[in-house]
């Protein structure tokens, strides 16, 4: 049984409490329709008291020192880890996805923790600096205030700690408003986290709850500081429109095209399996999940082939079993996007599938589609499930002109020499870029808000050793 003080309840001001109007609903386990747990639906009075809970407790939380608040992080983090098996099968039934990715996700959260810990205390203390004779400048990092979290369903473990961790450590107290899908691992298990960890009451609050009830009440509430949102553009370019219009302080994480591009150099055994973690880890549903791959003339054939090769040897199943390399996707909302949206309408423009397009229930057979071209929505969407499209262009240039015209947040580039694949990342317009190699943790925890453009690029040595199942 999991989260059994927060089961169907918010957490406000230090006590797990129903929703105002009571409402519940219930919680599934992805791959087999299991009920696994409950939780409140908070209304717009419950954000109001949660918010004025984190406001309260605010002067006091930053008040302490930064070891004092340190040390309750750890206990927070300390807690987590007692229940880190109980937290990996409940990662693996609530997301659907398998044993690797629940322990990438529980483990990266406990490192974030760990590391906004000891943040706090090296980087909250004055700078002094010289100005003139007599005179000095003093500078210090003070916290926002009060922050509200919006989180996604797909690794919502750590991505409510890439926000909460770092957030609580700088003296700010929270609201936590994680996906309706994902709500224990993404939400009660951290309150029940806070409540074992003594953090004071108001500091961290948890509203469960719908996205365009509780998400926007909490979206607008004017009692914030800093709305901190992960997840699709589309609800993101709602929320920027609406802090526009009073200049309310907004960060958002959101999704985008990202690109994986193969040059006529390419290793492509390993071009191959890196596509298999760049678009089919999580059955396809991670934001730097490679969406488009754009593969030069000449190597373009072999590419198909090793890859389809590699994708129908995959097996799709229950996520808890360890035979099993893709479990189902996360709901049929998401099945039909992929399916009605994205692979059939391309399919319908000339598109061909060289393996899967088909499913049973929420289970996604992993798919490659040839002759994709920028017309065909399996080319311009973000598609969030398992499929690999591949285009194919007559030029360098015209693969980076096609990389760079669609929002993305990550590429990869595969050629055999190095300084040509460096010379291309670079010219790539995403946050992160990787040479030979699929997308990897690079520092992606920890990233701190910040005044300058920061350009990850990761490099890799051919050959690769990857996971087994990638190998085909
Ligand atoms: P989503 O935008 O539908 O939902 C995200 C969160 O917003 C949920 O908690 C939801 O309840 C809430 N929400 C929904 N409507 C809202 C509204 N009107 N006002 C306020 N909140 C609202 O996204 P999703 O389907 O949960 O997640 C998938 C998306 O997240 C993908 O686009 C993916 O790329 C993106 N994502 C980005 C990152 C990143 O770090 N950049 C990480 C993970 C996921």
């Amino acid at each position: 049984m999991t989260a059994s003080l927060a089961s169907g309840k918010l957490y406000i001001d230090g006590a797990f409490t129903p929703a105002q109007p009571g409402r519940t609903a219930s919680v599934h386990e992805k791959a087999t329709g299991a009920e696994i747990g409950e939780y409140a639906q908070a209304a717009p009075a419950d954000i109001d008291r949660a918010v004025a809970a984190a406001r309260a407790a605010q002067p006091a939380w930053a008040a302490l020192s930064a070891p004092a608040r340190a040390a309750h992080l750890e206990r927070f983090a300390a807690h987590l880890r007692s229940r880190y098996d109980e937290l990996i099968d409940l990662s693996m039934r609530e997301t659907g996805g398998v044993r690797a990715k629940a322990e990438d996700e529980v483990s990266a959260g406990l490192r974030q923790l760990a590391i906004s810990a000891v943040q706090a205390t090296q980087t909250a203390g004055d700078i002094l600096q010289p100005y003139k004779a007599g005179k000095l400048s003093l500078s210090r990092a003070v916290p926002l205030g009060v922050i509200g979290v919006i989180t996604p369903w797909n690794y919502p473990l750590n991505l409510a700690m890439r926000a909460v961790a770092p957030g609580l450590a700088f003296g700010n107290t929270i609201v936590l408003k994680p996906a309706e899908l994902t709500p224990i691992l993404g939400g009660q298990i951290l309150a029940e986290a806070a409540h074992h960890a003594g953090l004071p009451p108001g500091v961290f609050n948890l509203v469960t709850g719908e996205g365009p009830e509780a998400g926007h009440a909490l979206a607008e509430h004017r009692g914030l500081d800093l709305l901190d949102f992960t997840g699709s553009r589309e609800v993101g370019l709602a929320i920027a429109a609406s802090a526009a219009t009073d200049l309310r302080q907004i960060r958002l994480e959101l999704g985008g095209s990202n690109a994986f591009v193969i040059l006529d150099d390419a290793d492509l055994d390993l071009a191959a399996s890196c596509a298999l973690i760049a678009s089919l880890e999580f059955q396809g549903q991670t934001c730097i999940s490679a969406s488009r791959h754009i593969v030069l003339r000449d190597v373009a054939d072999r590419y198909v082939e090793t890859v389809t090769r590699k994708v129908a040897a995959l097996r799709v199943g229950d996520p808890v079993r360890d035979d099993v390399d893709l479990g189902p996707l996360i709901s049929e909302t998401q099945r039909d996007r992929v399916h009605q949206a994205i692979v059939q309408p391309s399919i319908a423009k000339g598109a061909k599938a060289t393996t899967g397009a088909s499913y049973e229930g929420l289970f996604y057979r992993p798919t490659v589609l040839t002759g994709v071209t920028p017309d065909m929505p399996a080319f311009t969407e973000e598609i969030f499930g398992p499929v690999i499209p591949i285009t194919v262009v007559d030029s360098e240039e015209e693969a980076i002109a096609l990389v760079n015209g669609y929002p993305m947040l990550m590429n990869s580039v595969f050629s055999t020499d190095l300084i040509r694949g460096l010379t291309v990342a670079e010219r790539l317009q995403a946050g992160e870029v990787h040479v030979n190699d699929a997308h990897a943790r690079h520092g992606a925890e920890n990233q701190m808000p910040g005044f300058t453009r920061r350009q990850w690029i990761g490099v890799q040595r051919t050959p690769l050793d990857t996971p087994a199942w990638t190998r085909g």
